[in-house]
């Protein structure tokens, strides 16, 4: 079976989020079920400086408002499709936006990726004609559309998948005409939406299947309270809607051979982790001590509960815990970290950056792992922290419910928590699972029952990649009887 993944990002070329994490780690995870993927990217510098192996597949004199071509080649282990269109994607900073915000022409950067991703489903490229288009989050959300609206024969079938709700992709009503779509597109059952066009409305609406990236965020979405407005459409499609779980790429981490760490470890050689403990001590200038070290790898955003635990930092300090913080994001939300490490020297570290190294020793050095999100469709920093041995703070929402087992009694007393879970996601909350942590933490028995438990946890991609291969099978009318296994 042939893939086409569409992706704005892409590890290890290009990476804001979780997304890029997921989008590279697939092609393996679904080879090992012999589904062959590449990738369509979009020709950012960081991708262009690391292609090898080109060919040019398709040309266009105008795509978008300037020339391109579809480049066939290879980057880091990855097969890839690059559009390699600079007036779209030659930018300096971030894949989405520079200094001063959000690029502007997004519209038509992501439409363009949308559009060639559906012209490469269609056969453009001479000799590959995917089974399945599978299109990641918003910035790929048109490409359904496209392949719906094309016309023609049409073979390949399509996949909407969703990594975060909050990001729509909306914009006016005046760029419809530009997309190139049928007149009969802009409507409540094509790319419109409240007026305007929504690309992830559009992708939701005409993909033959919609995915998400926990079995508990597939639910959740479908409610007010989390739908973001796109909970009467997604009931009205719950046939097709299926909840995926994401895995992580349990080579790039692994804590056996991880060269980000100072040192590496086992389950069976555990005692080593201490090293990378007072690294990170030392590299954040904090006291020596017998509490629990935090750890917080993460945008620092409304969405991740940031202002939540800035609110219960002085009572962890003073339940004898200490933090480190690695991330960025919203001004006051940087501020009120930096204000924290200010006013708790020794006990409070916080680095205002985006730096993969150091979050691979984060997860390799703290004791709990911190991840107060409001909601999460997935979450990975949680499953680095179980097969780290950090042991996840979690509050009950999306992937986050799915992959913690939280030390209840019943739990501890069974053997088979992994980590701490709080509803609602309120300071109250929060900071009643910051001391049940720390409470844990002093019973040096049943914590470390809880790290082996978690460093033993599932949290690669197999299963998962088994659950798509029979998603993508039964699109294409292949399913059989056997296909119950997940496997
Ligand atoms: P989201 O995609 O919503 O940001 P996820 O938990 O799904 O959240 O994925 C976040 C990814 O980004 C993880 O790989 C995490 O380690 C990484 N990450 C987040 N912030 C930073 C940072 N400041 N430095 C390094 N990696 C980060």
């Amino acid at each position: 079976m042939d893939l086409l993944s569409v992706t704005s990002e892409i590890y290890p070329l290009i990476k804001t989020g979780g997304l890029a994490d997921v989008a590279g780690a697939l092609p393996a995870a679904l080879g090992a079920h012999h589904v062959a993927v590449k990738t369509l990217v979009p020709g950012y510098p960081q991708v262009m400086s690391q292609l090898r192996d080109t060919q040019v597949v398709i040309e266009y004199e105008d795509l978008f408002d300037g020339s391109a071509r579809i480049l066939a080649g290879r980057a880091a282990g990855l097969d890839l499709f690059v559009i390699d269109a600079p007036h779209l994607y030659n930018r300096e900073g971030g894949p989405y936006g520079g200094a001063s915000g959000d690029y502007a022409d997004n519209w038509k950067r992501y439409a363009g990726l949308s559009f060639v991703a559906a012209e490469l489903s269609r056969g453009k490229a001479q000799g590959y004609e995917p089974d399945v288009m599978q299109a990641h989050d918003w910035q790929s959300a048109l490409a359904p559309a496209y392949v719906a609206y094309g016309g023609g024969r049409r073979k390949a079938k399509t996949v909407m998948t969703i990594h975060n709700l909050a990001f729509q992709g909306q914009f006016g009503r005046d760029i419809f005409w530009k997309l190139q779509l049928p007149p009969e597109a802009f409507s409540m059952s094509g790319v419109e939406y409240y007026g305007g066009v929504g690309f992830l409305k559009a992708g939701i609406q005409t993909a033959d299947a919609v995915t998400t990236v926990s079995p508990t965020y597939a639910a959740e979405i479908r409610t007010r309270e989390f739908g973001m407005g796109l909970d009467g459409l997604l009931n009205v499609r719950s046939d097709r809607l299926h909840g995926i779980l994401n895995g992580i790429d349990t080579d790039a981490w692994d804590p056996g051979t991880d060269p980000f760490l100072h040192a590496n470890y086992r389950l069976s050689t555990i005692k080593q982790r201490e090293e990378n403990k007072l690294a990170l001590e030392t590299r954040f200038g904090l006291n020596r001590d017998d509490g629990p070290l935090f750890g917080l790898v993460s945008r620092l955003t409304w969405q991740k509960g940031i202002d939540i635990l800035s609110s219960c930092i002085d009572p962890l300090v003073n339940a004898g815990g200490r933090l480190v913080v690695l991330g960025s994001g919203d001004d006051t939300l940087e501020s009120a970290m930096a204000s924290a490490a200010w006013r708790h020297p020794g006990r409070v570290g916080f680095e205002r950056s985006y730096d993969e190294p150091l979050s691979h020793l984060i997860q390799g050095g703290v004791d709990a792992i911190l991840v107060p999100s409001r909601f999460e469709p997935c979450g990975l920093t949680q499953l680095f922290g179980l097969r780290y041995g950090a042991v996840p703070v979690v509050s009950r929402v999306g992937g986050l419910a799915d992959t913690v087992i939280d030390a209840n009694l019943a739990a501890v007393e069974a053997g088979v928590a992994t980590g701490v879970q709080f509803s609602p996601v309120s300071q109250h909350a929060l900071l009643g699972a910051i001391n049940r942590t720390i409470a844990l933490y002093r019973d040096e028995r049943v914590w470390s029952r809880m790290r082996r438990n978690g460093m033993k946890f599932d949290v690669g991609w197999h299963a998962s990649a088994a659950k798509y291969v029979k998603l993508f099978r039964e699109l294409l009318g292949q399913a059989t009887e056997d296909d119950d296994s997940d496997s």
